[in-house]
């Protein structure tokens, strides 16, 4: 074996995969509730995104932000008009969209510290690890970015009692993913805005995981009516190209002047058309509302046929981010589950996360719900 083994792989390989469900190498095949987690939104190679990017193949495939990039400029336009934004920067991942927005915040503002959140995820760079509330994230790597702040999720007063002045910003996830699906309350977000608007600390939502269309409206922040400075996104943004962005206010302009930050790859043509294709479909009115739908059909059929069993805690989330909390460890589950055919990912321990395609039909919501009252009805111990 050739590779660092930074990740604990699954014993078998996903050869194709077309809609929600993917085969093995064995040929055997499994609707899969995790979409890359939350990245295949449009389910495993949707036509429109496969053809936009092979009609770009045929043009040009990179040339760098030296270059006037006209379809990157059209993807960057889907982004803030659905987002009530002004401007979009693009990079490859969520972790760089979170860069970009720690270094906006902190140049924008003249000021170090950010406040974060216990049980975050941000990323895995220098900066966006020192952001994540978690230590076992950080563990091992010395001195971390200064100044990094981590507040208690969902504690409204921790907020109110912040002395926020000196913040460069407040981030924060919608919906904690890599946390454990654990949604923020309303109050709580009003709180941090409001804290923002006190103090002058820019108030900066990571959608990296919530974002497009995952929750079921372009982003998570707005089944608020929330009015963040800035928001990031990746994942499910090119449906499976590589690709993040971040958008802001248009008074942060000035901060992110010629020279002042850049990559290489970020929003080359063949992305900003997987952006392109990807949001033009998502970002429909039609489009969310049948999301919204399935997710207020398959969330019922959750709670009523699950919550009910032994060792299950809650099933809870929003569109298409799903957590099951149970009372053992949700590894055991999700190997289970694989084996009868369903996929599904961890949030921490004791979450079974379903992230299944926006596209997902009723008839794989009833299969998986099948599978999965099966797989948590019978009880098996740990080895
Ligand atoms: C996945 C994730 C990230 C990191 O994204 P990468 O593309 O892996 O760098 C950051 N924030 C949130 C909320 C995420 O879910």
């Amino acid at each position: 074996m050739s590779l660092f083994p930074t990740y604990n792989r699954f014993p078998f390989t996903i050869e194709s995969g077309e809609g929600t469900v993917v085969r093995d190498d064995s040929g055997k095949e499994y609707l899969d509730f995790v979409s890359g987690i939350a990245v295949c939104n449009l389910g495993h190679r949707p036509l429109v995104v496969q053809e936009a990017i092979e009609e770009q193949l045929k043009k040009v495939w990179h040339v760098s932000n030296l270059y006037q990039i006209p379809i990157q400029e059209e993807a960057a336009q889907l982004l803030t008009e659905a987002s009530g934004l002004d401007y979009a920067f693009f990079c490859n991942s969520g972790a760089e969209a979170n860069e970009a927005a720690i270094k906006l915040a902190r140049k924008h503002t003249g000021n170090d510290k950010i406040i974060t959140f216990k049980q975050s995820f941000h990323g895995r760079t220098f900066a966006t690890m020192s952001a994540t509330g978690q230590e076992k994230i950080q563990e091992g790597f010395g001195t971390l970015l200064p100044t990094f702040e981590y507040l208690p999720f969902n504690d409204e007063s921790a907020v109110a009692e912040l002395m926020g002045e000196g913040a460069a910003a407040i981030m924060v996830e919608v919906i904690q993913g890599e946390g454990g699906v654990i949604e923020a309350d309303e109050a709580f977000l009003k709180a941090i805005e409001k804290k923002c608007a006190e103090t002058g600390a820019l108030f900066i939502i990571d959608e990296v995981q919530t974002g497009a269309g995952r929750t079921g409206s372009p982003f998570a922040f707005q089944h608020y009516g929330l009015s963040p400075d800035i928001i990031t996104s990746a994942k499910g943004l090119g449906s499976g190209f590589p690709v993040g962005a971040m958008a802001g206010k248009a008074y942060l302009k000035e901060s992110f002047s010629a020279g002042s930050h850049g990559s290489t790859f970020g929003g080359n043509p063949l992305a900003s058309a997987a952006v392109k294709a990807t949001l033009s479909t998502i970002f429909k009115d039609q489009f969310l509302h049948e999301v919204n739908e399935k997710s207020t059909y398959f969330m019922k059929l959750l709670k009523e046929n699950l919550e009910g069993l032994p060792g299950v805690m809650e099933v809870r989330g929003k569109g298409m981010m799903i957590g099951i909390e149970v009372e053992s460890e949700a590894i055991e589950y999700v190997h289970k589950l694989r084996e009868n055919g369903l996929l599904a990912v961890l949030a921490g321990p004791k979450v079974i996360r379903l992230l299944p395609p926006l596209t997902v039909s009723y008839q794989e919501l009833d299969q998986a719900l099948q599978l999965l009252k099966k797989v948590l009805s019978t009880e098996f111990s740990r080895t």
